[in-house]
Parts: C-alpha cells; structure tokens; sequence
C-alpha cells in the first residue's frame, strides 16, 4: 500500500496528517479547500519498476495498490479497472493521426469510469469503520456507489435530481439503495447530501469532497501507461462535469513522472458542454492571473453526466490540467449527438453523451489545430450507452417494420 504522508489542501497548501479528516480543508471551505492525497515519491520510486504492478497478477485496480492510500484487503468483491484499451488505426489515418486509442471504462461493474472511485472510497469506508455510505450524483457515480456498497453489504444514501435518466435510477433501486430524487439541481442535490451525511454519521463519496475520489480515478491514467507498455499518447481527452475525473487522470500521469516510471505526462484535455462550462471559463480565467472561483454559472446540455453548473473539484481540474500542459475545450450539444452516433459505428463502442463528448473534443482541437497531425491521442469513454440510449439515438429513425417474408427484406436492401 502507498501510504500517504499528507492530505494536503489544493487551495491554501496546508497539510493535514492523513485520515485526520475525511473531506475538506476547514480553512478554505469545501470547494476551495479540496485535498490532494500526498505519497513519498522517492522512497515509491525506488520500490517501483515497469513490471511492479503487472507481478501482482491482480486484473483490477488493485493492481496499483503501491500508489492507493488503502490496502487490497478492504476492497469489496465488486471488480473495478483494468478495463480494455483498443488501438484504433483505421479512424486514426482518417483523423490524421498517428495513432488513436480509446480506453472503455465503459466495461465496469456499474458501466462507468465512477467505478474507480468508488471502489477506493468504499474500502477507504471499511479501513474507517464507517457503516453507511452516501453520494449525490448526476447518476453514474450515485449507480456506482450503490453497486459497491451492496458488495459491501452496507447501506446507501443516494440524492440524485429528479431529472436523472431512468435507466440510472433503475440500477440505484436494483442495487437496493435508499434513493432522495431532488426536486432541483444537481447542485442542490449535492449541497443536501453533503448536509444529511454530516447530520446522520454517514461518509460521503460525492465527488471533490473526498478526496478518496481522486485517487481512484487516477487508476485509468495508470492502466493506460501500463498497458500502452509506457508509450503514453501525446494527448488525452476526457469528459469533464465536477472536475474529478479529470483530476484523477492527470494526477495519475503526473506521478508516473515523479515516480520515474514515465518521462512526461501527456497534455491532458478536458472536453465540457458549451452549455455547462464552469470549469472551461474557469481555466481560462486562471491564464489570465485572475481567481478561478467561483465558477457558478447556470448548466444546460444533453450530456447529463456532465450537466454541472457548480463544479466542485474546479481548483484541483484546473491546476492539473495546466500542469499536464494541456486545456479545455468546450462542444455543442449537436456535436455530441454527432460523435455518440458517429463513434460506436467506428469502433464498436456505446458511449453515453458526456463520453461521446471527449470524441466530439478530440474531433474539434484537430479541426482548430490544437491537435497537429501526426499526433497520437487517447479518448476516455466514461460510460456506457446503455445509460442513456435516448439521449444517444436523439434524431435517428427508429428501425423499419417488415411482414416476416424474404421479400420485404429484399424491398428494403434495395432502398
Ligand atoms: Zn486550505
């Protein structure tokens, strides 16, 4: 296990001694004040070798146990990571690319890159002692937490808005999770959960505040290096809502580096919603010198997962988004519907809207040049289709009706 020598807040860079708290600098407030989790990099780098995580045989996160704050043996039956990457030469030579993969976090237990964090959060639960879990969510963090916890065998408390798409809400009830549909916001969901948990003892995983959130989104960047056998692409594009997965991947790299496992981080590209882009105006208000909070503005886009108007780890995603040497991008709600119907007829993966979007990026930096050609360039695809197929198939006709006869099949090939 990598155990951690600090918790150290993001915004005013006081260190805490770790599990002294479970959240957020008291100081800087629970948004300004998210902490990063510190690790001894030089005594890590001396232990660590290219072949250290593939030797302990395990095909799930674990496998980065070295770089985990919490051991394998709080970890839940329910498998989370080690999730494929595919190498996509035929859409790269028509992008222009030397080289394209996209990594399917799709292919998690709940079927999301939310997976990863909460396998972390629920076993950091156990190391604690504590008996109940809860979370807000737009959905797939929400379905994620009340997939682990039922492994667990311990309670669940999700707020999710009332907007939430069905089929996310129908995984909550499956799991058997105690669910709050907010009549608001996402953000007032969050703000209730964050109240109700300190009011009821339960330990929240909502996304930012805790900070075990981060350190199992870093997995993902991991595995990539590990299984791109060290040649990480040039560029990275993900998804990004609250900030935390975003954070999570970049983190990820950067201590590759500072571990001496890789020599530089690839430029980390977060893609939003033109309709939902706190965290976008944030960064670019950061290039100018200026405050990146607060980052409050209304949100409006197809791509539930990533509907975020009150980004809660803003500070962390903008910070190490600059530090990768990478950007923001922002797509419009037509781009997305594009790339989720454009994607999965290429390369065979379903991918809900705000997954799709980080394709709908990586298609808008190569038209404006971001991207040069010749590059190499990974895609995160955050969540399933399966999540939201109505959003997907928005505009599509639905499939043709035929008599069961051999020639209507022959009328309609022949349209
Ligand atoms: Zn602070």
């Amino acid at each position: 296990m990598g155990e951690p020598v600090a918790f150290r807040c993001v915004s005013c860079g006081r260190e805490y001694e770790p599990w002294s708290l479970d959240y957020t600098c008291p100081r800087c407030g629970p948004r300004a004040g998210t902490l990063e989790v510190l690790y001894d990099y030089r005594i890590l780098g001396r232990r660590l070798t290219p072949t250290s995580f593939a030797e302990t045989r395990r095909s799930s996160l674990w496998r980065y146990e070295e770089l985990l704050p919490v051991g394998v043996e709080h970890a839940v039956p329910l498998r989370a990571g080690w999730t494929p990457v595919y190498s996509c030469p035929t859409l790269a030579r028509e992008l222009g690319l030397s080289g394209l993969w996209i990594k399917d976090d799709a292919l998690n237990p709940t079927a999301s890159y939310k997976d990863r964090a909460t396998a972390v959060a629920v076993a950091a639960a156990r190391k604690l002692g504590r008996g109940a879990m809860a979370a807000a969510s737009t959905g797939n963090a929400a379905t994620s937490l009340a997939g682990f916890c039922a492994s667990a065998g311990i309670p669940c408390h999700i707020f999710v808005p009332r907007t939430a798409p069905k089929p996310k809400v129908a995984q909550l009830i499956a799991f058997g999770a105690l669910v709050f549909a907010v009549d608001g916001t996402y953000d007032q969901a969050f703000d209730l959960c964050s109240q109700a948990s300190a009011h009821f003892g339960w330990y929240d995983r909502s996304a930012a505040v805790n900070p075990m959130n981060v350190e199992g989104k870093k997995t993902g960047a991991l595995e990539l290096w590990e299984q791109l056998e060290g040649e990480l692409p040039q560029y990275v594009l993900v998804p990004v809502g609250d900030g935390s997965v975003i954070s999570g991947i970049a983190k990820g790299f950067s201590e590759l580096v500072k571990v001496g496992l890789a020599e530089a981080s690839p430029k980390v590209y977060g893609v939003q919603a033109a309709g939902a882009a706190a965290i976008a105006h944030a960064f670019r208000r950061f290039r100018r010198g200026e405050a990146i909070l607060p980052a409050d503005e209304p949100a409006d886009t197809v791509a539930d997962s990533i509907k975020v108007g009150r980004p809660r780890d803003v500070v962390k995603a903008v910070r190490y988004v600059a530090e990768s040497g990478g950007g923001f991008v922002t797509v419009t709600d037509e781009e997305i519907v594009a790339a989720g119907q454009d994607l999965p007829r290429r390369v065979g993966v379903f991918a809900e809207p705000a997954a799709a979007a980080a394709y709908a990026g990586l298609l808008a930096l190569l038209r404006d040049g971001t991207i040069p050609e010749g590059a190499t360039a990974a895609v995160f695809i955050t969540g399933s289709g399966l999540k939201d197929p109505e959003g997907v198939l928005r505009g599509l006709p639905d499939p043709t009706v035929i008599p069961p006869e051999l020639s209507a099949v022959e009328r309609v090939l022949s349209q």
